[in-house]
């Protein structure tokens, strides 16, 4: 049988027939005209969705119950799509539900465009779909998954009754049947076993002349393996399209930042300014620094010096953990004349960019520390810089000798690069923070060098020092991206075509010095 004949006609309302269903293939890209605050709400709102799946994938075993109810509340918090019970027919007249599936289809379109841009961000943003996309079509119900298959046109054979008889033996010792159905009772899927290698690989399906049977509820694989190279094809064809997306002066510097944004506080605004005494530094560098911002303080310590990208990354992280201008300028001096630059050098050549970090030259932007997110996408070091992220951007090798030195045990530090070798750059911080704090769970969803600081100090402190306000005011830019839906809208139109300037400004300052 192939579901293809038995394709029947929905609903003639083309945009009905697409939200049919809680869960789509993304095949048709949305026609319609929206505002640029709902592009911003609908994109913030699934890179969060994005970034749960991601944490909760290597925090609970995919598909158990923990996972799924997370995965199901994160869903429902977020108004995405997630209920499998509710009659699509009627659904699709109810404006909420239909709202959910309008805004899944085109949050999916608009992170297509910011993650197209390089490897790195389309193997994150696929890996998180694809674990999305399993969730929610496990959710479906079994006549919403036949549906699901038949609207997409997968060709997929079922057996013969005689067929299965034949193989009943053989279909029923070599599959997951669930129990209380029986072979006959169930249907299998017929398909080239180059298209089930995950099912093959696990010996979870009957194989014969180069075809597996493949019984109903693990069809899944075969949908994914589908949606995941669709997905990568798509991917590639948007990355074609980029050049006249970034003509629009309008949505260039918002999908870049989309790709570089993390969804958390922003930490521009000085808080604990002049709390921490240039004294501290060193142990506190030892203490609650992450391992990026501890590398270049030790690097900096070392060589007296270090090169633009690490200034940047260090001296706006120092900025977000409360030294002030005063104190920043001192502390890089300092440094920089026990090496080969005179206190008349640094004064012309590299104030300037100190003062600038701080707002106080050029077009008097105040400078957000890196984010996470940032620092692994952006910028990536060479030879003889010291910036970046060390579980991104580290040698594996050298990765577990920094860990040894620092005092890692071997099992955790097997755990971090299990971490790194999934990419999950962040989650292999969070374990290390973990690891030298002495906790169990960190209770935070890290994104941010600065965060790290503060949840290192609140733990240090017992609970008392430094700690951030959560309302904290954000910059225009990064602002409205980690707000979420409330920012997006407020933004005006006007505040969005603040964006290219602002990235111009930022751009200028990154050449100097
Ligand atoms: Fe720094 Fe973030 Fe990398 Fe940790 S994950 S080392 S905080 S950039």
């Amino acid at each position: 049988m192939q579901f293809i004949s038995r394709r029947k006609k929905f609903n003639t309302n083309p945009q009905a027939e697409l939200y049919g269903l809680p869960l789509q293939f993304y095949g048709q890209p949305p026609l319609e005209n929206i505002s640029l605050n709902e592009f911003e709400t609908f994109a913030v709102e699934r890179l969060k969705l994005l970034k749960t799946t991601e944490n909760l994938g290597v925090s609970y075993v995919k598909q158990s119950d923990q996972y799924t109810n997370k995965m199901e509340s994160e869903l429902r918090n977020l108004n995405f799509p997630y209920r499998s019970d509710a009659d699509d027919r009627k659904v699709v007249q109810g404006p909420t539900e239909y709202e959910k599936r309008r805004k899944d289809h085109i949050s999916h379109f608009i992170l297509r465009l910011a993650y197209c841009q390089t490897e790195d961000l389309r193997r994150w943003f696929i890996q998180q779909e694809v674990d999305l996309f399993r969730h929610r079509f496990n959710d479906l119900q079994a006549p919403q998954k036949l549906e699901f298959l038949h609207r997409n046109n997968l060709q997929y054979d079922t057996t013969s009754v005689e067929e299965k008889t034949a193989l009943k033996r053989e279909l029923l010792n070599s599959s997951n049947t669930v129990s209380g159905i029986t072979v006959e009772g169930q249907d299998f899927y017929k398909v080239p076993f180059q298209d089930a290698l995950d099912l093959v690989r696990t010996r979870k399906v009957y194989l014969k002349a180069g075809y597996v049977y493949i019984p109903h509820q693990d069809i899944v694989t075969i949908v994914l393996n589908d949606f995941r190279t669709r997905l990568s094809k798509a991917l590639a064809l948007t990355a074609r399209s980029l050049p006249a997306v970034h003509s629009d002066e309008r949505l260039q510097p918002l999908l870049n930042h989309l790709s570089h944004a993390y969804v958390g506080q922003d930490y521009s605004i000085q808080k604990n300014v002049g709390k921490i005494s240039l004294e501290q530094i060193d142990s506190l560098s030892g203490k609650s620094y992450p391992l990026c911002m501890r590398q270049l303080h030790q690097a900096l310590r070392e060589n007296h010096h270090l090169r633009h990208g690490g200034r940047m990354q260090y001296g706006l992280f120092l900025k977000g953990i409360g030294l002030s201008l005063e104190q920043a300028l001192q502390f890089w001096r300092s440094e920089f004349v026990r090496g080969k630059v005179d206190a008349d050098k640094f004064d012309k050549a590299y104030a300037y960019s100190i003062r600038h970090m701080f707002g106080k030259e050029g077009k008097r932007t105040d400078y957000t520390p890196y984010s996470c997110m940032k620092v692994i996408l952006s910028n990536a070091p060479s030879q003889g810089d010291h910036h970046g992220c060390p579980f991104r951007h580290s040698d594996p090798e050298l990765m577990k000798q920094k860990l040894q030195f620092y005092k890692v045990s071997p099992s955790g530090i097997s755990q971090i690069l299990e971490l790194v070798k999934g990419m999950h750059y962040q989650l292999a911080c969070q374990k290390y923070f973990e690891l030298t704090h002495n906790i169990e769970d960190s209770n935070f969803s890290l994104s941010h060098p600065n965060q790290y600081f503060v949840e290192s100090q609140r733990i240090l402190g017992g609970g008392k020092d430094i700690k951030r306000e959560t309302d904290t005011p954000k910059r225009p830019q990064e602002n409205s991206v980690a707000k979420g839906s409330t920012a997006a809208r407020e933004t005006s139109a006007n505040a969005s075509q603040d964006l290219p300037e602002m990235q111009e400004d930022l751009d200028s300052f990154f050449q100097d010095a």
